[in-house]
């Protein structure tokens, strides 16, 4: 594979790391097969686990010479299953089923639930679905922490999975006190990204937002029913958005999902904020080399609807072929942004531009890039915000974001276009341009005679002012 191919793509990709992608050298294997960002699942992972795996990150990342992102994955109020025998773990429809509170080891015939709150709520005829609904069941009676459930769609029940209840009124606070504790790990070692998981209404993020002192960028991610009332507010106060299909197609029935991710990603790029589209994108190469025809065409759909992530679950975590994976969607997603007709559908489904100076700036960046035939757009920017709003426009030109903060080129990385550069701010405004024109022909970018369109924030090293745009041409 190509390095440039890799630069080129506009579309980011986002592997998450899990036993089978734990090493500095597999984590450097992956970068080099095209991932920007990594995910790390709290659901799977102890406090010391994550610290060692944001550690080696950043070791990977000292060696490639390239700012990775970092985006933690909180456990929410998810309700996971206990342990599960590998032996005898196969759940015949028909059968009945417990769920119990005894920490002892799950087999074809109960498994535990620490959640006590589930034993209260839930009734004589709920639903319970396991594992993103692989598993159907009917409780048929809730006494002394022990649900008995008939089993109505059996299947493989694995440890650790999900267990989601549609029927039940389980009262929680998106915040467990356990991710509390993830959060605090976030902060100490400067992550770039949490995502919440569960997200019901506005007042979530701005409680996570609260309790990590807004250090750090927050992705709400939408797989309840309810985040769907509040999709506006939701997508105005949280940072970015990932569309958590996994739980929303057990949630919602799964047929409306495919029309919610098109709303959700409209909604998202309307209001400028990076939306990531995950779950099962090319589950079939957890085993196999080759994906699915439909598998390939849900990457392609993805990127032509203009998500600005695409995500990898199990396929990296804990497949058979992580590195395959992240090939295998970056070629889809290159491939899909080279097709002729793309442009034209990105372009066509920018929504009306809000109302402010940054984002007119970044409209007129667009507008003068076209008219100029200028190859590259380049933004300086402290906290990452001109390169989003140039990023939100969609503009066919690559987009250099230049910054001195390390933690503004790692959280970009999520972000659609936005190629980043760490250099130290210029004195002032000439020295800016100069450099700037150094840079992109150093850099291949741009070549000698090509306009170069710039936008900054004036004063320099001020956190969001986007309030110039010069053009200059490459000598
Ligand atoms: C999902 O539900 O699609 C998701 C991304 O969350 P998790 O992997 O934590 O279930």
């Amino acid at each position: 594979m190509n390095d440039n191919e890799i630069i080129q793509r506009k579309t980011k990709i986002l592997a998450t790391l899990g036993p089978s992608s734990k090493t500095i050298k597999k984590i450097i294997e992956l970068t080099k097969a095209g991932a920007n960002a990594f995910r790390l699942n709290c659901s799977h992972l102890e406090e010391k686990d994550l610290e060692e795996y944001i550690e080696k990150i950043r070791k990977a990342e000292k060696i490639i010479n390239k700012p990775i992102g970092i985006l933690i994955d909180l456990q929410g109020p998810k309700i996971r299953i206990g342990e599960v025998s590998k032996n005898d773990n196969i759940l015949e429809s028909g059968n009945s089923f417990f769920i119990d509170n005894s920490k002892e080891i799950g087999n074809s015939k109960r498994v535990y639930l620490s959640n006590k709150k589930v034993f209260k709520s839930v009734k004589k005829g709920h639903l319970i679905l396991i594992d993103d609904g692989n598993i159907h069941l009917r409780v048929t009676s809730v006494k002394n922490n022990i649900i008995r459930t008939k089993i109505l769609q059996g299947g493989t029940i694995k440890s650790n999975k999900g267990l989601n209840l549609p029927d039940s009124d389980l009262k929680t606070s998106a915040l467990s006190s356990l991710d509390k504790k993830y959060v605090k790990i976030a902060i100490n070692f400067d992550v770039n990204w949490i995502a919440l998981s569960f997200v019901q209404k506005p007042s979530d993020i701005k409680e996570l937002k609260k309790f990590c002192d807004n250090k750090i960028s927050i992705m709400a991610k939408i797989e309840k029913p309810s985040a769907l009332k509040y999709i506006n507010e939701i997508c105005e106060i949280a940072d970015g958005i990932m569309i958590a299909r996994g739980d929303l197609g057990v949630e919602l029935p799964i047929e409306t999902v495919p029309g919610w991710q098109k709303e959700i990603i409209r909604t998202s790029r309307a209001k400028g904020k990076p939306v990531v589209v995950s779950t099962q994108m090319l589950e079939s190469m957890t085993s196999f080399l080759t994906p699915t025809r439909a598998e390939v065409s849900d990457v392609a759909n993805a990127v032509f609807e203009g998500a600005d992530t695409i995500m990898l679950s199990a396929e990296s975590a804990s497949g058979n072929y992580p590195v395959e994976a992240v090939k295998m969607m970056h070629k889809i997603a290159f491939s899909t942004e080279n097709e002729k007709n793309y442009n034209n559908i990105i372009a066509n489904q920018i929504e009306q531009t809000p109302n402010t100076t940054p984002d007119a700036i970044a409209t007129a960046a667009k507008t003068l890039a076209d008219e100029l035939s200028s190859p590259i757009i380049v933004c300086y920017t402290e906290s990452g915000s001109t390169g989003i709003k140039v990023s939100r426009v969609r503009p066919s030109q690559t987009i250099l974001t230049i910054t001195p903060v390390i933690h503004t080129a790692r959280k970009l990385s999520l972000v659609w276009g936005v190629l980043c550069l760490l250099q130290k701010d210029e004195e002032n405004l000439e020295k800016m341009i100069n450099s700037t024109k150094i840079t992109v022909k150093k850099s291949g970018l741009a070549f000698q005679g090509d306009k170069v369109v710039i936008t900054a924030g004036l004063p320099l090293k001020v956190q969001g002012t986007t309030n110039l745009i010069r053009v200059t041409t490459v000598k």
